[in-house]
């Protein structure tokens, strides 16, 4: 058990190609134990301890490097149960050491190259390179030297072909790419929905409900192999949508996708008339344990580094390994955002990280708790957040009480007692009823009041710009719920 850093989830990289000089080889073995002792250390070659309060980052279940994933919890990680979550440790320690706003710092992807290599030699040699700061000053002028310390250590972690920062970068475009962009800058609040991509090939199922809710909605999403269960692929469903005149939302996730996977895809979707993506980390192969056999996951990068590297081949036209391309792909990025997950103050940092990566959308897991999101939008507004990126809630209509207590018991999901109350009094309804009626009409009948209830509530709520309409596999009450 490592002293400073959780139980590593996987072991250490080994490298692709072996150092050729045996000294190199032993100072990286040396480097591996005592690394590995400390810090849980995988060597992953790329270090940002330094930056995350001396918490390995590499020793979460997701190898996320750029904070915790929706379904963290203070209790355990979602992925390994019987371990701390990373995440939650450095933003602690980070807290306490009062560094919390160097996590706010966009780290870089594992280059695999550098992978199972020391991460001391390559430092040793760029500050023997760049000769500052002189260690004499550590002494003579200490406030200095660590000055240039951490311009050293900063131009090493964020190398050419990342160059990332903690700052806000505002999109390079003036007019809306999309009509979901348009209309977030023209209405005060709108609605979106979306569909649950089909299990077969039949493109019939995705036209007939994008024309269904078309007319209804501003914008329709398509989850990308949600719950870690494939299906149609978002890609598909949005070009099916756009050629129905539906205005489509690819969702893009990084459990299943390398970053050459992920950028293919969204200058594919640009080429197809698709304007709007949304950065999903994933959730872990284990979270639907009934698709079996279960798949290694990817997660090469996180949700923070795709909005990165989408944000800059969209305005900087520039793929991550530094080639340019001729035509810049136009879309509307966006990202999720989970109000229930850790602290609000731990949430709302995470959040302008996604923000000043390059989310212009934020789209949230379902909210039932107003109070408790309320005091979520404090946080946001406390960090300025909700005039850089538009907001979208969303609102998700339970199919009944059972579903209810299962939503209950999701890591993410606040649902309070008064809903569950409510649901199961409405069960108790359709139970009385005689059999062979349409059971379970009076918990839809619940369900859509209590839906539309929080619409009513969201909307007069300062910051929020629409409602996100989670109807995957009931497209069909959607046109109901609105009227
Ligand atoms: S809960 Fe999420 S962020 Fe935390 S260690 Fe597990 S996978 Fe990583």
């Amino acid at each position: 058990m490592p002293i400073f850093s959780p139980r590593p989830f996987q072991s250490a990289y080994l490298p692709v190609e072996q150092d050729r000089a045996w000294l190199v080889r032993v100072f990286t073995a040396l480097e591996r134990s005592a690394k590995g002792l400390l810090f849980g250390c995988r060597m992953c070659g790329n270090c940002i301890l330094q930056e995350t309060a001396f918490v390995c980052p590499m020793t979460c279940a997701k190898g996320l490097r750029n904070g915790f994933c929706g379904e963290a919890t203070e209790e355990r990680c979602v992925v390994d149960a019987s371990r701390p979550c990373t995440w939650l440790q450095i933003f602690q320690r980070a807290e306490r050491m009062g560094r919390m706003e160097k996590l706010l710092e966009v780290n870089a992807p594992v280059n695999g190259a550098q992978a199972g290599h020391s991460a001391w030699l390559p430092f040793a040699r760029f500050w023997a390179e760049r000769k500052q700061p002189q260690l004499a000053d550590l002494a003579l002028r200490p406030q200095r030297f660590w000055q240039e310390w951490e311009g050293l250590c900063f131009e090493f972690r964020q190398p050419s072909w990342w160059q990332a920062d903690g700052r806000y970068h505002s999109p390079a475009y003036q007019e809306p790419v999309s009509r979901l962009e348009a209309a977030l800058r023209s209405q005060p609040f709108i609605v979106t929905t979306e569909i649950e991509p089909p299990l077969g090939s039949s493109p019939e199922e995705v036209v007939e409900k994008s024309r269904l809710l078309g007319p209804h909605v501003v914008s329709i999403n398509f989850a990308d192999n949600a719950f870690a269960a494939s299906r149609m692929s978002s890609l598909a469903c949005c070009k099916l949508c756009v050629e129905s005149g539906g205005e489509a939302v690819l969702q893009i996730q990084g459990r299943d996708r390398s970053r050459n996977g992920i950028l293919s895809d969204a200058i594919g979707a640009a080429a197809l008339g698709i304007r709007n993506i949304l950065c999903l980390g994933g959730d872990y192969h284990n979270k639907s344990p009934q698709v079996y056999p279960a798949q290694p996951s990817q997660f090469d990068l996180d949700s923070v580094q795709m909005l990165w590297m989408l944000r800059r081949l969209r305005d900087e036209g520039k793929l991550v390994d530094g080639r340019e391309v001729e035509e810049r792909p136009r879309y509307f990025l966006g990202a999720a955002g989970a109000p229930f997950t850790l602290k609000p103050e731990y949430n709302a940092l995470r959040l302008e990280k996604k923000i000043n990566a390059g989310a212009q959308f934020i789209q949230t897991q379902m909210v039932f708790d107003i109070p408790r999101f309320e005091s979520w939008l404090e946080a946001c507004e406390k960090r300025s957040l909700l005039d850089k990126a538009a907001l979208l809630v969303g609102v998700y209509p339970l199919r009944d009480a059972e579903d209810a207590h299962i939503m209950a018991n999701e890591p993410g999901v606040a649902i309070p007692a008064e809903i569950l109350r409510r649901m199961d009094a409405a069960f108790e309804k359709d139970n009385q009823l005689a059999a062979g009626s349409s059971a379970a009409d009076h918990q839809r009948m619940e369900s859509h009041a209590i839906a539309r209830e929080l619409v009513q509530k969201l909307k007069e709520l300062p910051g929020v710009r629409g409602v996100h309409l989670m109807a995957g596999g009931q497209e069909e009450v959607v046109p109901g719920l609105l009227e």
